[in-house]
């Protein structure tokens, strides 16, 4: 059985919190904000399994939304905490956590500080991830339920989705970025998140999942989930194809004029997650050798 926990965060987005329950016991899938750790706690309450038969938090990835009540839920639960182990680190250093989610390119980005302590007040407690999730990794809940891990990398280095075998249910973080929310969602990694939008693709094709249930969007067939994907990597696409038509008409260029291009395009803040999508991009294009990185971080067309 899936149930779930569900907040609004201002009027475009929605975050999803996963509990899993077996016979034998329940493993909860990202933990939300930190303030959703009462509600949390509530929705487990009302299981028949309770609290004691949750022994794992694992999360999908290490952003504040999807590990933010970790240290309140494992301190109540007495459980265990998995993820993907690239940003392993977040959990147990917030300072360090909130420099590299705000800044991950090292681009010297300073961030507001009314902004940042409302990304800290996210975040309730620092905290050790005891296990490290990544492809083939499984938990087995006993009555057939089993959590398969699936490697889906891209929107942060280390991210991971679960298949739940017996029910034909994926579990995804944000791989499914949200698209029509003002601001860019976002990726640090263009090539891992095109990857990942394959992979997933093919995981959907394959007629072995039934329902997905992403932390971002409403629950959704498996034909939906596609759609959305199709969607994503469009825009992926179209952010490519801007990117070099940018690169093209400004010539030798920073990061954080091709981040105030792609956002006056796009209609998106210009705001740090933009920044990375830009850099993402930029890299992408540096790797496929159309682009130079020049010194003092400014790029131009390769000739
Ligand atoms: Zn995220």
């Amino acid at each position: 059985m899936i149930t779930q926990v569900s907040r609004q965060l201002g009027h475009e987005i929605v975050l999803n919190v996963h509990l899993v329950i077996g016979s034998e016991i329940s493993v909860l899938v990202d933990s939300g904000i930190a303030d959703m750790g009462g509600e949390i706690l509530s929705m487990i309450d009302a299981t028949s399994a309770g609290r004691s038969a949750v022994r794992f938090i694992v999360n999908t990835h290490s952003h504040h939304d999807h590990m933010g009540a970790n240290g309140l839920l494992k301190a109540e639960l007495g459980c265990i905490v998995a993820a993907p182990p690239a940003l392993a680190h977040w959990h147990r250093d917030f300072d360090r956590h909130l420099a590299e989610f705000t800044d991950p390119a090292d681009a010297g980005v300073v961030i507001p500080p009314v902004e940042l302590a409302e990304l800290r007040s996210t975040l309730d407690r620092e905290h050790s991830v005891e296990l490290h999730l990544g492809d083939g990794s499984e938990i087995d809940l006993g009555g057939d339920v089993l959590l398969r891990c699936i490697e889906l990398p891209g929107h942060v280095r280390g991210e991971v989705g679960f298949l739940e075998a017996s029910s034909g249910t994926l579990i995804i973080g944000d791989v499914l970025i949200g698209l029509d929310w003002p601001f860019f969602h976002g990726y640090v990694d263009t090539a891992l998140m095109r990857g990942s939008l394959e992979r997933l693709d093919q995981h959907l094709r394959s007629g072995a999942v039934l329902a997905v249930r992403p932390a971002h969007y409403p629950v959704m067939t498996a034909k939906e989930a596609t759609a959305v994907v199709h969607r994503i990597m469009s825009t992926v696409e179209e952010i490519a194809a801007e990117t070099e038509i940018a690169a093209r008409s400004l010539g030798s260029f920073s990061a954080r004029q091709m981040r105030d291009r792609l956002c006056e395009r796009f209609g998106k803040a210009k705001d740090f997650r933009a920044l990375a999508v830009a850099n993402a991009h930029l890299l992408d294009l540096v790797g496929q050798g159309q682009l130079r990185a020049l010194a003092g971080g400014r790029y131009e067309l390769s000739t």
